[in-house]
């Protein structure tokens, strides 16, 4: 059976959720190996062993100190070397270019903003902004695939996983962009949003600068903050909770939009979700042609309920 490449998310030797998921989707295609940029910690390792890594390729940490090039060329020639029949990647901005890159180095092809893929490689994936939902193929070469969070649910498989150090020198070419400082962003006690199970937004419609409406309902139900670009551009929420075409791109089972009209790019970064609640006063905002439950209602009113009601429980 063909090895499956799956590049590991890590963040202070934890292993993100979106990689539990990646090899849950590898395992189906062939035998699941994990790429680690760096030293693989033990905890991260056995948690990739639980989710069916038979292999943990560790490259040096070196790689991390410069932009996107060297892993693309660490999966590149892994790929080769052994032959892999695909490379999985999360589809975050980085990735997506790291799969791009490597796809090129390949000659092979790559597919983006991927929600589902199956045993012989056909994907499904996400386009024209969320609009619509296509299959598609790579027909040469190891197919390098982006795999939205959450798309796929991640079922472990518990086994051992052999450690290789594998040697690569950064090419002269991929030490063009360095990275000269990372700055962690403010999370506090809340999930990240990308990787959120549920997550509630809040748009112009919150009115202010005081999200407290949209925080609550979201601490109640343990989810990730999110907001839409006009309360950004407002000035009203941080820059790095937004969702849409030029913000983050989420997939959770549970998307509550409060007071977001449900603009085209807004719903690019959130059309994917399992279920989409809408609140807004406004019973013709196209929110409500994705929803799968719709409040017609005021926000300050129907979300302190909500928030009410889930504290009861
Ligand atoms: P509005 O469209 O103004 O909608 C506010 C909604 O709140 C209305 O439907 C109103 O009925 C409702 N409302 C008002 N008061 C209440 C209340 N008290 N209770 C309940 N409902 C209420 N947008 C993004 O979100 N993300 C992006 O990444 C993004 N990228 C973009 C990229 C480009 C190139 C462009 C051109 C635009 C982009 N936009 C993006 C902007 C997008 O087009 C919309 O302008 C934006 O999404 C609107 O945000 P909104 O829904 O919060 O505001």
């Amino acid at each position: 059976m063909a090895e499956v490449l799956v590049l590991v998310d890590h963040v202070d030797g934890e292993v993100k959720k979106v990689t539990t998921e990646l090899l849950t989707a590898a395992r189906r295609i062939g035998e699941p190996s994990a790429v680690w940029v760096g030293e693989a910690s033990d905890s991260g390792t056995a948690k990739l062993a639980e989710y069916g890594a038979q292999k943990v390729y560790t490259a040096p940490a070196e790689l991390n100190d410069y932009v996107v090039a060297p892993t693309a060329e660490l999966l590149a020639k892994l790929a080769q070397d052994t032959g892999a029949a695909a490379v999985l990647v999360s589809a975050t901005a980085q990735n997506k270019e790291v799969a791009g890159r490597t796809a090129v180095k390949l000659g092979s092809g790559v597919l983006t903003d991927v929600v589902d893929v199956s045993a012989d490689l056909v994907t499904e994936h996400s386009i024209f902004g969320g609009a619509t939902v296509t299959k598609a193929k790579v027909r040469s070469g190891a197919a390098v695939v982006a795999v939205r969070p959450n798309s796929v649910p991640a079922e472990p498989q518990p086994g051992e996983a052999a450690v290789e150090a594998v040697d690569v020198e950064v090419s002269e070419a991929a030490r063009g962009a360095r990275v000269v400082e990372r700055v962690a962003q403010e999370q506090g006690e809340r999930p990240e949003l990308t990787e959120a199970a549920i997550v509630v937004s809040g748009g112009r419609g919150v009115g202010s600068d005081d999200f407290t409406v949209v925080e609550q309902l979201a601490d109640a139900l343990g989810a990730a903050v999110g907001a839409s670009r006009a309360a950004v551009d407002a000035g009203w929420y941080p820059n790095q909770f937004q969702v849409g075409q030029t913000g983050k791109t989420v997939s959770p089972n549970l998307y509550i939009a409060l007071g977001i009209s449900g603009a085209i790019q807004h719903r690019a970064g959130m059309q994917t979700s399992k279920n989409i609640v809408a609140v807004n006063k406004d019973p013709e905002a196209p929110i409500f042609e994705i929803a799968d439950f719709g409040v017609v209602g005021d926000l300050h009113t129907v979300a302190p309920q909500l928030t009410e009601e889930i504290g009861k429980r």
